[in-house]
């Protein structure tokens, strides 16, 4: 007998429902998690300016249908303290702190009919089955620049992953922030307006659009709640799930992705463009249907994008410098901003361009760049990102049935079904990992599909009396074929991209998400509980 049944990693999204509905089903659960509150992203990502680039009606989650009602959301897009006051509230509400265990680390699992998962402090628990909800985005990386880890800098060095609880002092300090991803992005205005200088040390430059952040305009909040049904149901039809734009929920036919962007003319395009430019978040992704596959497609919305930013940027060698030249739209996230181009119009805000002259070490008083220069600073911010979508499994010990790691299993590339089992790992369930739209579907909505498909997995082995469910090794070869079938027909291996693993040395190039589309995803994930099905051994 195991302690538990189901053991779930991590307390983000995806962890708090797995415990909310596996919990429901009648199966003893408990959550491990590493923080000491939950919120997962939102309880590490602390730093200023973080928040989310999906409007808040939208990255929520739709299970609790009176909260969806109940709950005032106060910004278009939600900061950070805001989504976190949100988890916070769906623990209290649901009673799920009783089965949280805070400030825990689980540093290993291991599988021998049953799985024994091992924290920091050396305390084990077993259970039948484990849920990983560590996040796709939760492996912080720091770029291998000598000095960085070395304690070597007299000052603070900060991640935006792991952002002090208590703050960083910025006032009357000279700030160097590395990395203009998405969170150098968000980070970057904010700092700006602190610091007594900021120094952004960018080797590419991503491509960003305005959020068009507001306070959230009362009766738009309450035209929404009064079709939430609608919007939910519009969401899983779309590829990305969210939908909203401009204030609506557009017509069906508007939703999703639309016609080729040469079906229409050049004027009709920039109409196109602008009124999503105006509109704000990612929208822009919904302009027209090819602008991921053509390249000819995608340097329409380069241009008018590069456009923008020329016309905000006054130095326009800074402009240049801010506008990619090496990669397309979209092949890289899109980032959404909120006063970041202007940040550089700003007397001491510097861009230094590191592509060429890169960051060689960090100095006691600050960094050295390759061309000799020595800069002072008192302060590092690194957004440098994550070893996204494995990182955060493979840094857990995990071995399977015969002793084997994942590690190992994952060596020459992922290896997963339906990103969201692995063979040879009975038992062990992935939310939003590697293999699975995780990436580029709405993390609430999407996890909690995961979770109740889990919750039927564990029904339907009951019903067939099987102790232990992992894919087959053909299984899953034929997911990794598909997943990185469909990335090679798309322009994702055009750029040098965290979302093809290119950020972190030694990590195997592959596409680490599901392009298929939720809809797509769904349906294969049903299927596999069919009686005739061959893709999962039940035993
Ligand atoms: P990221 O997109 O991986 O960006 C990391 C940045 O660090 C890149 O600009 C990278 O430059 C730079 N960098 C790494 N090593 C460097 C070095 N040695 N010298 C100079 N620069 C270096 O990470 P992120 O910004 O944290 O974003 C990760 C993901 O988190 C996003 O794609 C998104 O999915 C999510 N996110 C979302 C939001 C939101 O919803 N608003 C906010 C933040 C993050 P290169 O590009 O040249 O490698």
């Amino acid at each position: 007998m195991t302690d538990l049944d189901v053991a779930i990693v991590g307390a983000g999204f995806g962890g708090m429902y797995a415990l909310h509905h596996l919990r429901g089903r009648g199966l003893r659960c408990r959550v491990f998690e590493a923080g000491t509150g939950v919120g997962g992203t939102w309880y590490w990502n602390r730093y200023p300016g973080a928040r989310v680039d999906v409007e808040s009606l939208e990255y929520s989650y739709s299970f609790d249908t009176e909260l969806e009602q109940e709950w005032e959301w106060a910004e278009r897009y939600p900061a950070q303290p805001e989504v976190l006051r949100y988890l916070e509230n769906v623990a209290e509400r649901h009673d799920l702190l009783r089965d949280i265990q805070l400030d825990t680390h689980i540093v290993s699992m291991a599988y021998d009919g049953a799985w024994t998962l091992t924290d920091a402090r050396g305390e084990s628990v077993s259970a039948r089955y484990v849920v990983a909800a560590v996040g796709f985005l939760s492996a912080r990386h720091f770029p291998p620049i000598p000095g960085l880890r070395e304690g070597t800098f007299a000052g603070p060095i900060v991640h935006t992953g792991s952002w002090p609880k208590e703050g960083l002092e910025l006032a009357d300090r000279r700030v160097g922030l590395i990395g203009t991803g998405a969170s150098g992005v968000q980070v970057i205005p904010r700092v700006a307006e602190e610091a007594a200088s900021l120094r952004v040390y960018q080797r590419s430059p991503h491509w960003c659009v305005p959020l068009q952040n507001c306070p959230m305009p009362p009766d738009y909040q309450r035209r929404v709640k009064a079709d939430y049904p609608e919007l939910r149901r519009a969401e899983l039809e779309s590829f990305s799930g969210f939908v909203l734009t401009n204030f609506e929920l557009p017509p069906p036919g508007r939703r999703g992705r639309r016609e080729p962007a040469f079906d229409v003319d050049e004027a009709e395009r920039e109409r196109e463009y602008e009124f999503r430019w105006q509109a704000g978040g990612l929208c822009l992704y919904n302009s027209f249907g090819d602008l991921l596959v053509s390249e000819e497609a995608n340097r329409t919305l380069q241009d008018f994008v590069a456009r923008k930013v020329r016309s905000i940027v006054k130095d326009p060698e800074v402009a240049e410098l801010l506008i990619p030249k090496d990669h397309p739209i979209l092949s890289k996230r899109l980032c959404g901003e909120s006063g970041y181009y202007e940040a550089f119009n700003r007397e001491n805000v510097t861009l230094v361009n590191v592509r060429g002259d890169p960051i060689e070490a960090i100095t006691p008083t600050g960094l050295r760049v390759a061309s000799g220069a020595e800069h002072d600073l008192d302060a590092i911010i690194c957004a440098t990102g994550y070893d996204a979508a494995t990182g955060s499994l493979l840094r857990i010990d995990i071995r399977g049935r015969d002793g084997r790691t994942l590690r190992e299993h994952w060596a020459r590339g992922t290896r997963t079904h339906l990103g969201a089992m692995s063979h040879g790992f009975p038992n062990l369930f992935f939310l939003d990992g590697p293999q699975a739209p995780s990436a580029f579907f709405l993390p609430p909505i999407f996890t909690q599909y995961q979770a109740e498909w889990v919750g039927r997995v564990i029904e339907h082995m009951h019903e067939r009396g099987a102790r232990a469910v992992e894919p087959t090794a053909e299984a899953e070869e034929g997911w990794r074929r598909r997943v990185n079938g469909l990335a090679a027909r798309s322009l994702l291996p055009r750029a040098r991209n965290q979302l093809m693993g290119d950020n972190v040395a030694g990590k195997p190039r592959e596409c680490l998400y599901y392009l298929g589309g939720y809809a797509d995803y769904a349906q294969r994930c049903e299927q596999v509980m069919a009686p005739d099905q061959g893709e999962f051994v039940w035993a």
